[in-house]
């Protein structure tokens, strides 16, 4: 240190995602070079440092800490404070050294996401002459697993799964070692010191083969069409040549899923652009550290198995995110350019996450099992994203994503919002921060409420919330809400209930950063949610804060016969809708047609004397009776298939048609004039895909028109758009020109799902504001 200068210092403290992404190191070689002397420590509310040197250099200092941070650290807050260079404690007088980690009781930082294998790691695993050619669990400071293996924070490798792996003299060194690339990389490990693969063909038999013959025998077996359960970062896969119809079929029989596409994974984006365009925002997303499966336009010739994704022009893909996946892919000559890597379990249950959960559960499903034993802490599926107009339109934020937070416009209390049923999430929210978690899916089973409840738990203690309150949906038979009523003794204040489409409308509201007074139009179109009157809401517009809202108009009710049955049968809805619309039920429609007599009697008398009929003004499903109607999908077996397959056939064909009309009249917007002339036009012989264009362009102009007349009344000219319908990008690049022209504000979704996965933290919000 330059000992002619007078001397000062600061105290420096650092918020954000700060540990575990090589932040120490950082200021640790930057103070060097810059010859100042104190220390750098991690504490629970982040990192905090104490440097001596000139004032001018010290100022350098702070300015290139929040300037050249490493890849993955996010600041989010920093303060230096000058102090007297007399109170630095010196652990070394004249050096600056890393000291140990220091908890704070209730203090609490942001942790990483796992992290996808870097590019010096990738290198180093395909490199014949390192230490690590070829191990499966090679990662750095900037890259590898983090949120599904840390147990409790700070991080630090105790805290991990990584606890029981003692690190070697080579590795340890490297992690002692301030100027290499492993420094303090919790999960760093080597062939001989750390995690391994095998492969075992059942729970009753010993591993056949292990490391690099056990990836060779996978990727045979892959090779003859069989099915095998492979260990990921955040649970199982279940992998099958993407190529290979039989195998396709084999793996829909066995998981008991019909339909619902599959993702697809491939070594990297030559081959990915192969069979799919890819547009450089595309490009982007599918390379990105949180690598995402991202939805693309599937090209006509693609030798993907048209069972991957049947009646869709999309295929949803992925990169290899794990080392475990880049030699399990690697190319060459017979091996398959795509293998499907669907989540490990059976429809509807939680993935799976430890071997002997998975050789039980998945016994029936895999022919094999690539296993490891590296334990997965938090169960974490893969995240899946598309672009719509060059910006991301997320669909589920899971791996990669959790549980980095969503920033939020003003200070909340420590609200837990249960989420709702399908696609759920749950949401923790302190100071300015929404912590959502990963996707824990549809809580309609009794492992997957466990897993929510054991998520709940991990991420209070993670981010050292105890809430408040506990507002959850209004819907008295959802599992979230049943769940919420159950902790009302542990509680300070009642439980909050909050009308699902309002929530909708705050979490949209709130990731765009809407201050606290703000009031909207809020549109929420989506298939179901519980309304105020008991009906079940879906095509609502809303005139909302965060507070509280109005319902300025909503789609006509239409009774619904035997609602669930409905659901899973379109063309009961459709029958439903042409009721309504006082069209009789006539033979040549699709949708009648294929209504067996006997159901259509039955039909008429509950209709007639409205008995189990529930009310409904949900966008969903009259995008159910449209496609019924059209021809496009009578019964369904994943939720929105028939919207979705509506929405595919609108692409390709004319979208210039004419819109459908409705009928707008004080609250109610009468879909009897859409549906007349969808039939009219079923009748006169228009192609499906012409009907599905005017049918969209209808609901755009429809909204377009609402929104105007509540302009009218209410002043406001910003909308908020959600609701699951709010995926569908046709309809989406249709409505925003509209909006935008009119001169609105529209505000849609880009950090959360506009589907019920964002519900969670509309509930917190709401609650928030009302308390
Ligand atoms: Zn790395
Ligand atoms: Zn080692």
């Amino acid at each position: 240190m330059t000992q002619d200068r007078s001397l000062s210092a600061r105290h420096i403290h650092i918020k954000g995602v700060v540990q575990g992404v090589g932040f120490r190191p950082f200021v640790y070689n930057l103070a060097a070079k810059l010859s100042l002397a104190g220390w750098v420590l991690n504490s629970s509310s982040g990192v905090e440092i104490k440097a001596v040197g000139p004032d001018d250099v010290l100022d350098e200092f702070v300015e290139r800490l929040m300037n050249d941070s490493p890849p993955l650290a996010r600041i989010e807050y920093i303060s230096a404070t000058s102090v007297p260079p007399a109170t630095v404690d010196m652990p070394e007088p004249g050096r600056f050294v890393i000291r140990h980690s220091q908890a704070q009781p209730g203090e609490f930082l942001p942790i990483s996401p796992d992290v996808a294998i870097c590019d010096d790691c990738l290198h180093e695993l395909f490199d014949p002459d390192d230490r690590r050619y070829r191990y499966p669990f090679i990662n750095c400071t900037n890259c590898g697993p983090r949120f599904t293996i840390i147990q409790d924070i700070p991080y630090d490798r105790p805290k991990t799964t990584m606890a029981p792996f003692v690190m070697c003299p080579d590795c340890q060194a490297e992690y002692g070692d301030p100027t290499n690339r492993r420094f303090h990389a919790q999960p760093n490990a080597c062939p001989m010191c750390g995690p391994h693969i095998w492969l075992q063909i059942s729970n009753l038999q010993p591993p056949i083969s292990s490391g690099d013959n056990a990836i060779r025998a996978v990727r045979q077996m892959l090779v003859e069409g069989k099915i095998v359960a492979v260990k990921g970062l955040g649970g199982f896969h279940l992998a099958c040549d993407a190529t290979n119809d039989e195998a396709v079929t084999l793996l829909r029989e066995r998981k008991g899923r019909v339909d619902k596409p599959f993702a697809i994974m491939s070594f990297d984006l030559e081959t990915v652009e192969m069979y799919c365009e890819v547009n450089d925002d595309e490009r982007t997303l599918l390379t990105s550290r949180e690598r995402p499966v991202v939805l693309l336009r599937r090209r006509p010739n693609a030798p993907i198995s048209p069972l991957v994704a049947p009646g869709n022009n999309t295929l949803g893909v992925m990169l290899p995110y794990t080392p475990l996946h880049y030699l399990l892919l690697e190319p060459t000559n017979g091996f398959p350019v795509a293998l499907v890597m669907t989540s490990g379990n059976y429809s509807e249950e939680p993935i799976a996450i430890d071997n002997d959960e998975a050789l039980e559960r998945l016994g029936n499903l895999a022919d094999g099992f690539l296993l490891h034993d590296r334990d997965i802490h938090a169960r974490c599926d893969d995240s899946v994203t598309r672009i719509f107009a060059g910006m991301e339109l997320p669909i589920r934020r899971s791996r990669g994503c959790a549980p980095y937070p969503v920033h939020l416009p003003f200070e909340v209390k420590q609200v837990l919002g249960v989420g709702g049923e399908l696609k759920n999430t749950f949401c923790l929210t302190r100071d300015r921060y929404a912590f959502l978690s990963q996707h824990i899916g549809d809580m309609e089973n009794y492992e997957t409420l466990q897993f929510f409840e054991q998520m709940v738990e991990q991420l209070k203690r993670t981010f050292r919330i105890e809430p408040e309150i506990v507002a959850c949906d209004m819907h008295p038979g959802y599992l979230s809400t049943q769940w919420a009523k159950s902790q009302i003794s542990n509680l300070k204040s009642p439980i909050s209930f909050v009308q699902h489409h309002h929530a909708h409308i705050a979490s949209v509201m709130a990731e765009n950063g809407l201050a606290g007074g703000a009031s909207v139009i809020g549109v929420a179109f989506d298939g179901t949610g519980y309304g105020t009157d008991g009906a079940i809401w879906g095509g609502e517009f809303l005139v909302a804060d965060y507070a509280s809202f109005r319902r300025a108009a909503h789609l006509k009710y239409v009774p619904l016969p035997g609602g669930d049955a409905a659901i899973r049968r379109p063309y009961r809805t459709a029958l439903a809708h042409l009721w309504a619309a006082g069209i009789a039920w006539d033979d040549g429609l699709p949708a009648v047609a294929v209504a067996p007599l006997g159901e259509r009697v039955i039909l008429e008398q509950q209709l007639k004397r409205e008995v189990s009929v529930v009310p409904t003004s949900s966008v969903g499903r009259l995008f159910d009776a449209v496609s019924a109607l059209a021809g496009v999908c009578q019964e369904i077996n994943y939720e929105a298939q028939a919207a979705i397959e509506l929405e595919m056939l609108v692409a390709g064909s004319v979208e210039g048609g004419e819109a459908y009309p409705f009928h707008l009249a004080d609250e109610e917007v009468d879909p009897a004039p859409c549906i007349g002339a969808v039939v009219a036009d079923v009748r006169a012989g228009v192609p499906a895909g012409v009907i599905a264009a005017r049918f969209h362009q209808g609901l755009a102009h429809m909204i377009r028109d609402v929104c105007l007349r509540i302009r009218k009344e209410t002043g406001l000219w910003d909308v908020a758009l959600s609701g699951g319908v709010f995926q569908n990008v046709t309809l989406l690049g249709m409505v925003l020109p509209l909006l935008d022209e009119a001169g609105f504000t529209v505000y849609t979704h880009r950090l959360v799902p506009p589907n019920d996965a964002c519900v969670s933290l509309g509930q917190a919000v709401v609650a928030d504001a009302n308390s």
